[in-house]
């Protein structure tokens, strides 16, 4: 079968997102939470990349808060540009609304990308490689280059399919978590 352009499979899978149930997706965003806090690449990160959902995002905002209780340093990132910059948070007081209607960091000192240990980022479709479309604006291609700590994709199941097509600049996710199984290093774990 010939690859869809990723055009079209970014239209077709904000689409199948968009569609989602707010009860859908409060339930799949609990047991996508529910996997990464037992993962060690979470257990063991003292510094954390977190992201305020759009649309019908899988919600992680309470990990946000979990992650600060347990004295874990949040990220969050900040469209600057063409760049994604991150920027520490120490509570809802420092999130306010930003380009493109995002929820974003205010103020506070840049955090060099090289130094977080995991980024956990959403995209719109997935593939079993770990490869991700998103917005297409390539934001999160351009931050994931920089990142040397576990790069670790979120998203429902129904948007992982077997093979995307890829540019050069296309940065893969090492770990995929969705609501039913997480896919690492080629191998799928249904805990
Ligand atoms: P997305 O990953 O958001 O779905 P694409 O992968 O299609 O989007 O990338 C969108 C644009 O971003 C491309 O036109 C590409 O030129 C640009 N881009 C992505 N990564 C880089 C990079 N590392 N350096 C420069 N431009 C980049
Ligand atoms: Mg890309």
């Amino acid at each position: 079968m010939k690859l869809l352009k990723k055009s079209e499979l970014r239209r077709e899978f904000l689409n199948k997102r968009d569609n989602i149930s707010e009860e859908e997706r409060s339930i799949y965003s609990e047991r996508i939470k529910a996997k990464i806090k037992n993962l060690k690449e979470f257990k063991e990160a003292k510094s954390v990349l977190l992201y305020c959902p759009i649309r019908k995002e899988p919600d992680l905002t309470s990990l946000i808060w979990e992650s600060l209780a347990s004295k874990k340093l949040v990220l969050l990132p900040k469209v600057e540009g063409q760049e994604l910059k991150l920027y520490s948070i120490t509570s809802q007081e420092d999130i306010k609304p930003g380009a493109f209607c995002i929820p974003e960091p205010v103020g506070g000192k840049e955090f060099p990308p090289h130094d977080v240990e995991l980024a956990i980022v959403p995209g719109v479709v997935f593939d079993r490689r770990g490869y991700r479309i998103g917005f297409g604006r390539g934001y999160y291609d351009r931050l994931l280059q920089k990142i040397v700590g576990v790069k670790m994709g979120v998203a429902y199941s129904f948007q992982v399919v077997e093979e995307l097509p890829t540019d050069e600049w296309d940065q893969p996710v090492d770990v995929l978590v969705t609501e039913s199984y997480i896919l690492k290093g080629g191998k799928r774990y249904e805990c």
